[in-house]
């Protein structure tokens, strides 16, 4: 059943542009594409829409890259560095 949509922008009723179907694994499936009858307003609800995707696919990213990092900053790494720093300063220590 397809059911019209409101316009995020204007609240106008959104018109279907597009409607395909495709065979999607082993279901079938309708799409349909639904735009705002203004013109200028639909290509300012896209770019919203883009934005929001964008922002969106960033914090994906942000996560899984801190996520990453941090794993990266595990115990033994953690330890590894001590050491280093700690090796650093008897040698410094030594050269005076
Ligand atoms: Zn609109």
């Amino acid at each position: 059943m397809i059911k019209a949509t409101q316009c995020i922008q204007c609240g106008k009723a959104r018109v279907f542009s597009k409607t395909w179907s495709e065979n999607v694994g082993t279901s079938h499936v309708t799409y349909t594409q639904s735009v705002c009858p203004d013109s200028v307003c639909q290509k300012e609800v896209e770019l919203l829409l883009k934005n929001r995707h964008d922002v969106a696919v960033n914090r994906i990213h942000e996560s899984i890259r801190r996520r990453k990092e941090n794993r990266g900053k595990s115990l033994l790494a953690r330890r590894a560095t001590i050491l280093a720093k700690t090796r650093e300063n008897s040698r410094h220590k030594l050269a005076v």
